[in-house]
């Protein structure tokens, strides 16, 4: 047994427009498995999973929430208490890419700290690409997020980044945290 001398627990939010592949995304890194039928999320999954860096074990609470506009009053409570949001859009879609501030916006309005992942997704569509790459860096730059990361919940490229990017975001700001109260 290898045991370790540090364990975390991060709660993370799956935020963004309906179909940009929130659901595909945390069943492509948690259950690696993808499917072409869209099932609409009621309300909110939690799933969870472990993964090691050195000597420390992280315990990943992932919240995927639904994109659908009933459901966006009771958005705060889901948001609450996040170390991370990953923010998807869909790179055919360009309607999705300018929806990305609002969903910032939202996020920010309950948890301004929280470390905030822009995600490109459907990278495998190459031929319906409508938002370019350094479009969208360009549009992290400016809404003061540091990460963006394209992905493909359907092959797979990209998605292990994606979360350990995130993983190492939120270990970051934590050791931050603890040195400012010791
Ligand atoms: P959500 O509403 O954001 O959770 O989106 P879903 O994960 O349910 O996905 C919506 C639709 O997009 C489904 O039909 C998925 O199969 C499809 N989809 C999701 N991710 C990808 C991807 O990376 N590539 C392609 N081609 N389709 C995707
Ligand atoms: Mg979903």
């Amino acid at each position: 047994m290898n045991a370790s001398l540090y364990y975390y627990t991060f709660k993370i939010i799956m935020a963004g427009d309906a179909a940009v592949g929130k659901t595909s995304l945390v069943r492509r890194y948690i259950h690696h498995t993808f499917k072409e039928n869209y099932l609409i999320t009621i309300g909110v999954q939690v799933s969870t999973t472990e993964i090691k860096i050195e000597k420390a074990t992280i315990k990943l609470i992932v919240w995927d929430v639904a994109g659908q506009k009933t459901f966006q009053t009771v958005l705060p409570l889901y948001f609450k208490g996040a170390d991370a949001a990953i923010l998807v859009f869909d790179i055919t879609n360009r309607n999705t890419f300018n929806n990305v501030e609002n969903w910032l916006k939202r996020i920010r309005e309950t948890e301004p700290n929280s470390v905030v992942i822009l995600c490109g997704n459907k990278t495998d569509m190459t031929y319906a690409r409508v938002v370019k790459r350094e479009e969208a860096e360009k549009k992290a730059q400016e809404l003061g997020v540091l990460d963006y990361i394209e992905t493909s919940a359907k092959t797979g490229d990209g998605v292990q980044e994606l979360f350990l990017i995130t993983v190492k975001r939120c270990l970051e700001k934590r050791l931050k945290a603890i040195k400012k109260v010791t």
